[in-house]
């Protein structure tokens, strides 16, 4: 094994790795690394000591015109979609290849973008984007169309078509996973695509970019244009040359998307929002070690900012007391470190202003009555970094503002019931509608309660069980639309009918 291949074994060995590491903060627009039109370009900093890594490119609406304009090309010459599906498979195969291929360096630009624990990098984000690649490139030509039935003298065909230039939005949390999401179903399904990353980490999107590229995917096809919201976000969702934007992010930004679709063009919209999931632990449930141990290791990955996040747990009063003590006891064992340490479980939050405005809900809740079992303050504050103890709630009503606004931090409310009823309506009463889940020993209770929950995702004695074979998106204000399986295929198609008179 040569040095570039070697795992790195310790945070100082990531380190080093980190400094030999050429940053690209430029866009890819037409298959060339170009500077934003105006020569703006942003600070790309590293929650993990607040360091600038790199300059990154500031695009705005001329940007994004740029880059509609090449997919749009690239999408009318047919260079792509008119490809056979099993050259297009193959393609999207070596892409994922060489995502594997340059698992550390897209690893460590992750951890060093957003502050995740460069073990959870390893063996979640790259690996995960990859094997999304794999799976949309295999479907490419497993799915059929469909002939209807009518009389014998018509043929009517009912195709899937592609939509045209797709846009896609991302946020910061899971950069280059949700990426994957959905640049991948997209080009399976032969569209152009403009992919928008959260300008807090942009470093992934660009170099997945240029592996697209390496892969044989044409010039045009996938365009990254890196910048802030509401500029190129803005630009991007309000622009009459693109067919759908897919955006997963924030409810109050979905709600603008909505808002550009409508001024525009109309165009297509899938929303991927917030959480405020509930996770229910039932008296009926004997294992409370696994549920409690499960319930905070989930709350507390990615350093809770994670849109299904298991923020409010719903525990019934007989073992309400066991569940919190053996809660506080993981967290307490859980305490942020440096992210490039492969031993660290708890990284940075994504910037410093983040970790402000998780302390405001700290501080929230201790005024709204809550009692802080542990946690609750900033941590490793001499490294000039973004970290938060993990904190556990307890005495929370459902009423406060911690159990109603998604926090996306690592903050853990604890809810007491009296009954499996009460926990559904406590659960069920919230704007949000992504994930919940129920641990229960009784079948017919978990089965029950399950129905009962109003989510997109609903987990019964388990929590983020995940594959990219299920959909994944919520109800209510969680969101519209699906990523992941077959059922993605067709926020980014078309379905024409072709009536042929023989
Ligand atoms: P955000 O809404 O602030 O930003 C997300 C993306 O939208 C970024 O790329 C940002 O630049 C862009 N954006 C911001 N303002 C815009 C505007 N006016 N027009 C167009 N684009 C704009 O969200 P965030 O803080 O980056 O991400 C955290 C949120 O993402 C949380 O609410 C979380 O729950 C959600 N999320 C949801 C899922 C899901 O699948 N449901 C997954 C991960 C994260």
């Amino acid at each position: 094994m040569n040095e570039a291949t070697r795992v790195p074994a310790t945070a100082g060995e990531w380190q080093q790795r980190a400094e030999a590491l050429a940053f690209e903060g430029r866009a890819l627009i037409d298959g060339k690394m170009v500077q934003a039109s105006s020569g703006a370009t942003f600070d790309c900093r590293s929650p993990i000591d607040g360091r600038v890594l790199c300059q990154v490119a500031a695009c705005d609406a001329a940007d994004v015109d740029l880059a509609v304009a090449a997919a749009r090309r690239a999408f009318s010459d047919r260079r792509w979609a008119s490809r056979a599906p099993a050259e297009r498979k193959r393609i999207l195969q070596r892409f994922a290849a060489l995502l594997r291929d340059n698992l550390h360096e897209l690893a460590l630009l992750e951890t060093l973008d957003m502050g995740k624990p460069i073990a959870a990098s390893i063996a979640g984000d790259v690996n995960s984007a990859a094997r999304c690649f794999d799976w949309y490139a295999e479907s490419i030509d497993k799915v059929y169309d469909e002939i209807a039935p009518t009389p014998e003298r018509d043929l009517a065909l009912i195709t899937r078509e592609p939509l045209g230039v797709v846009g896609a939005i991302v946020p910061w949390n899971f950069p280059m996973v949700t990426a994957a999401w959905k640049c991948a179903p997209a080009l399976a399904m032969g569209n152009s695509v403009v992919l928008k990353p959260a300008e807090q980490s942009p470093l992934t999107a660009i170099r997945i970019g240029q592996l697209a590229l390496e892969a044989g995917i044409p010039e045009g096809v996938l365009n990254v244009v890196p910048g802030f919201g509401h500029q190129a976000g803005k630009a991007l969702a309000s622009h009459m040359d693109v067919d759908g934007v897919y955006f997963t992010g924030s409810t109050a930004t979905g709600r603008l998307l909505m808002e550009y679709a409508a001024k525009s063009n109309l165009k297509k919209i899938g929303l991927e929002l917030g959480g405020k999931s509930p996770n229910i632990i039932l008296s009926s449930y004997a294992d409370l070690e696994t549920a409690a141990i499960t319930a905070a290791e989930c709350m507390f990955a990615n350093q809770g900012e994670v849109c299904i996040a298991p923020s409010r747990l719903i525990v019934e009063r007989p073992i309400h007391n066991k569940v919190v003590e053996i809660i506080a006891e993981f967290a307490k064992s859980r305490q942020p470190a440096n992210p490039l340490d492969p031993e660290t479980r708890l990284g940075a939050l994504v910037d410093n202003r983040h970790a402000d405005r998780v302390m405001g809900y700290i501080d929230s809740a201790v005024g709204e009555g809550a009692r802080v079992v542990t946690g609750g303050h900033r941590a490793l504050a001499e490294t000039g970094g973004a970290y938060v103890a993990p904190t556990v709630f307890d005495n929370v009503t459902n009423d406060m503002r911690i159990a109603r606004e998604e926090i996306f931090g690592p903050v853990l409310s604890v809810i007491a019931v009296d009954s499996a009823e009460e926990a559904v309506q406590v659960a069920n009463d919230s704007p949000y509608g992504l994930a919940a889940a129920v641990w229960s020993d009784h079948l017919s209770e978990a089965h029950k309660v399950a129905k009962a929950l109003h989510a997109g995702i609903v987990y019964v004695n388990c929590y983020d069980a995940c594959d990219i074979t299920t959909p994944f998106g919520g109800v209510k204000q969680s969101g519209t639309g699906r990523d992941k399986s077959l059922h993605a295929l067709a926020e980014y198609t078309e379905v024409k009918t072709t009536w042929i008179r023989l």
